[in-house]
């Protein structure tokens, strides 16, 4: 408020001054109030807002999604700002919540998962076969034989064998253990392509049949042995 010219003016000015510092006053002391109420009948006020809320349960979890939705962004842009900032603390805290709560939390999570399968298996099919795909280009995105480049017959072989041996010993029958193994190596920045190779259906198997040599290369070897 900017003070007025004339003395009428003045005095109606201060008066609306009074009135502001009176209306802030008063509801200082209305929160102290409240909070001196609350804090001597803590148990029943508590107990009416637990009472409130399952009572209208359906309205209020309306009115929190409704409110969680139009905070969102702001409010997801905070806690990643906040996370980015306290990032060691957070995983530290979260790491060691999850080991002291455990059997709880997986749980909870299976009941979830089967709840909303619906949704959440064709995203997990689409994350597998996009972790697949990134392995198969990283291991060079064709048959180490042929050089069939067709994605979908391109299979993982363990150069030196032995992988029904590691699949059996870790109790996965299917071969998604590999491609784990080949991604967090991916991720992580280490190379193992000493170990693993990619070879489509036909030379896979054939290698196999073959005690570790395909059928081109077979032949490729009797030919020359007959040319020699
Ligand atoms: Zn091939
Ligand atoms: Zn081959």
């Amino acid at each position: 408020m900017t003070p007025p010219v004339s003395y009428s003016r003045t005095r109606q000015w201060a008066r609306g001054v009074e009135v502001l510092v009176s209306k802030v006053a008063n509801k200082l002391r209305a929160a102290k109030s409240c909070r001196r109420y609350y804090l001597a009948h803590k148990k029943e006020v508590n107990k009416y807002h637990r009472d409130y809320y399952r009572a209208h349960k359906e309205d209020r979890k309306k009115y929190n999604h409704r409110y969680y939705l139009k905070t969102k962004n702001l409010s997801s842009a905070r806690s990643r700002a906040w996370y980015e900032k306290n990032k060691v603390k957070a995983l530290k805290y979260r790491r060691t919540h999850y080991l002291a709560n455990r059997k709880e939390i997986l749980r909870k999570c299976k009941i979830y998962v089967q709840k909303n399968l619906s949704w959440i298996s064709p995203r997990v099919a689409e994350a597998k076969r996009k972790m697949k795909l990134s392995v198969k280009m990283h291991l060079g995105g064709r048959c180490r034989c042929c050089g069939e480049r067709e994605p979908e017959f391109l299979t993982i072989d363990h150069i030196h064998g032995g992988g029904s041996k590691v699949r059996n010993k870790q109790g996965f029958r299917k071969n998604e253990v590999y491609y784990y193994e080949i991604y967090r190596a991916m991720k992580a920045g280490r190379s193992v392509s000493k170990k693993y190779q990619l070879l489509c259906s036909n030379c896979n198997l054939s290698k196999h049949l073959g005690g570790g040599v395909c059928a081109h290369k077979r032949k490729a070897s009797s030919l020359k042995k007959v040319e020699d």
